[in-house]
């Protein structure tokens, strides 16, 4: 048995916090350098000229690349054989959350009813998904998820005979539908199969995927990149204002599901697509 201190786990959450809204991964620069050296419209080129410019501002001034910094998403895969020490777990990672986006100077973008709508004032509660995995370590994932885009998210529960087509069908009118409203260039996290809940999760955890990875399995993998560029056929483009560049990338995952269904979640991100990883 390994014991973890949960102020660990406190300290690790809020620099992630602060971490993830002052820099994208290598992974996103590297697929928004690509898009400046493929867009074939000019303004397209420009939006993005000046998306890659904010995010340099951003990481060299210590700045949040967007004004809406988002709710905080953590992924905790905590191996079996860890037991945590000095206090809950989940009030280390709300402890986290508060610090990173108070010493960070990050929106807070939480409101504690989802009715009556008062702000929690320091970003709390995250929302929390843990997974139990082997071993003795544990897991990390702080993924800010802004709005704009999480609003033009999608869930279908499709029938078995709509098959790949409809498939197809769905993502891409979830994608039309986003237009403007999800800030392009976007990333679409997909998520085929499970339970209602499980392909929107899977849809969410698609998104903290490496862009530039594809799937394992060979049909899903044709399916990620022949939605990506019939998504960048759409000329929606870079900030809405048309251009070959829509979508950055289309990452899917798969579980299997009932006889009589089959669900898909379309979870959309926008071109600030936030997530960093450590383990401890
Ligand atoms: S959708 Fe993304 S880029 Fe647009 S406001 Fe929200 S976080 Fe910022």
């Amino acid at each position: 048995m390994r014991n973890i201190q949960v102020r660990e786990i406190t300290e690790n959450i809020k620099e992630m916090c602060i971490e993830a809204n002052y820099a994208l991964s290598q992974d996103m620069k590297e697929k928004l350098d690509e898009a400046i050296r493929t867009e074939k419209s000019g303004l397209g080129r420009q939006i993005l000229n000046q998306l890659d410019e904010n995010l340099r501002i951003a990481q060299s001034d210590r700045i949040p690349i967007c004004q809406d910094t988002g709710m905080a998403v953590v992924f905790l895969k905590v191996g079996q054989e860890v037991h945590f020490e000095g206090g809950s777990l989940a009030e280390a990672v709300n402890e986290g959350v508060r610090q990173g986006y108070s010493e960070g100077y990050l929106r807070k973008s939480v409101v504690g009813d989802p009715l009556i709508r008062e702000n929690t004032r320091d970003n709390t509660p995250a929302v929390i998904h843990y997974d139990i995995t082997e071993g003795d370590r544990v897991e990390i994932t702080v993924a800010p998820k802004g709005f704009g885009s999480e609003n033009m998210s999608r869930v279908f529960m499709l029938k078995p005979a709509d098959g790949i087509e409809g498939v197809k069908r769905a993502v891409l009118s979830a994608i039309e539908d986003a237009g403007p409203n999800a800030c392009p260039p976007m990333v679409v996290g997909v998520g085929i199969g499970g339970t209602f809940e499980k392909c929107a999760l899977m849809a969410k955890k698609a998104l903290i995927r490496d862009v530039s990875v594809h799937s394992e399995i060979p049909y899903i993998r044709e399916m990620e990149e022949e939605l990506k560029d019939k998504a960048n056929l759409t000329g929606i483009g870079p900030g809405g204002l048309g251009g070959t560049t829509t979508v950055l990338a289309v990452n899917i995952e798969t579980y299997p599901t009932h006889i009589a269904g089959l669900p898909v979640a379309v979870n959309i991100c926008c071109h600030v697509n936030r997530h960093v990883n450590r383990i401890l």
